[in-house]
């Protein structure tokens, strides 16, 4: 009989929600406002030709290396971050390494790890959800051949100084090190400057986020020029296809766009927090598009309540350390307007009243290894976005 590798068959299965997410969607930390009409004018007037050939990564790549001011061989035009993310795992881990992760996280870094046979070390965040450079630093073994952080994180908002990274690039010259800036445009603070400088260093973007353009599947992959070789050996040379690439280079001339949603989602986030603020309500200080907060027993009717009034919001219960939270994308003024709106009316419907949240044990915990074989940590059944 057929089997799937060993990993394979302990994967727990992942089950991203593929339909039916219906209403205004802030639970994925898309861009919901929609992408720059220019992209679309584009896309109305794609030719055969562009379905009809293998695409040209080049172009994209070009165009790409010139916005972020990268030279071309440091950089991967990618699949969405997922895939960079991927392709990291099968260009650094063997069977028997570890990749180290902080958690809680974007799920896709542990399945991919756990896929390779290397064993995923989990390095919790106290309750705070501060970025635990001590503990990482601790966490690092000569077995460490990759470590992937996001900053901004997903789900909690939190960024890692870029003095503890660098420290971190520093302490595992034998690992490589990601550092995933997938929501750096509702941050601003950026490694990218360290390409070259420092040989174990990746940084990745997404175009999923500000330029709402998820639906294309393009990321970006940007690293010293010896290793890309190396990731490039791994990848297809036809991973992003060629509607994406026909219309990237229109998206990243539209700053206007770019700058306008970014500052609505910068001022909505401060919205956000004030008013969770003004009811004592815990949260998290958000450097994303996105704030996480406490509503302990009343996070799962209060998310069916939202649900209701039309409203998607994402129950984060399940990640390491976030019993009773919930994660709310912030989107356009709009938006923020209805979603203030219609989360007093759902405090009310559901007679919610603020819970301090309790001190969790999880703080105190030493790094976990999670190894191949084994459960994938929890919440992993479905895929954090
Ligand atoms: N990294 C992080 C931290 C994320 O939260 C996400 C998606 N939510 C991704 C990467 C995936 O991005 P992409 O759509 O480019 O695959």
């Amino acid at each position: 009989m057929l089997r799937a590798r060993a990993v394979v068959e302990n994967l727990k299965e992942y089950h991203p929600p593929l339909g039916r997410r219906e209403g205004l969607r802030l639970d994925f930390n898309e861009n919901v406002g929609g992408c720059s009409p220019r992209v679309l004018r584009v896309l109305a007037s794609i030719s055969t030709e562009v379905l009809n050939k293998y695409p040209e990564r080049e172009v994209g790549e070009l165009a790409v290396a010139e916005y972020l001011g990268v030279a071309i061989d440091r950089l991967l035009l990618t699949n969405g971050v997922d895939e960079a993310i991927h392709l990291l795992c099968e260009t650094y881990l063997e069977p028997g390494d570890e990749a180290l992760i902080v958690v809680p996280t974007f799920s896709l870094y542990e399945i991919y790890a756990l896929a390779t046979g290397a064993k995923v070390v989990n390095v919790q965040t106290g309750d705070d959800f501060a970025f635990p450079t001590r503990r990482v630093l601790r966490a690092i073994t000569p077995a460490t051949k990759l470590i992937m952080l996001a900053t901004p994180n997903n789900p909690t908002g939190a960024v890692a100084a870029r003095a503890d990274l660098l420290a971190i690039a520093a302490a595992a010259p034998h690992a490589a090190l990601l550092v995933d800036e997938a929501y750096w445009d509702f941050h601003g603070e950026t490694l990218i400057d360290q390409i070259g400088a420092v040989p174990n260093l990746f940084i990745a973007r997404t175009f999923s986020k500000a330029f709402g353009l998820a639906g294309f599947r393009v990321g970006v992959l940007i690293g010293d020029e010896a290793q890309m070789k190396m990731v490039r050996r791994v990848g297809s040379p036809y991973n992003v296809n060629g509607v994406a690439l026909a219309c990237l280079t229109e998206a990243l001339q539209d700053r206007e766009f770019i700058t306008s949603y970014v500052t609505q989602v910068r001022e909505g986030r401060t919205r956000l927090e004030q008013f969770y603020g003004q009811r004592s309500i815990p949260f998290w200080p958000s450097r994303a598009n996105f704030v996480l907060a406490y509503f302990g027993s009343y996070r799962k009717p209060l998310v069916e309540e939202m649900r209701r009034r039309g409203i998607l919001v994402r129950d984060r219960n399940s990640d390491p350390g976030c019993a009773g939270c919930v994660r709310i994308t912030v989107g356009t003024r709009p938006q923020t307007d209805r979603l203030l709106r219609e989360l007093s009316e759902a405090f009310a419907a559901v007679g919610f009243q603020p819970q301090p949240r309790p001190v969790e044990s999880s703080s105190t915990q030493p790094a976990t290894p999670t190894a191949p074989g084994s459960q994938v940590a929890a919440g992993a059944g479905e895929v954090r976005r």
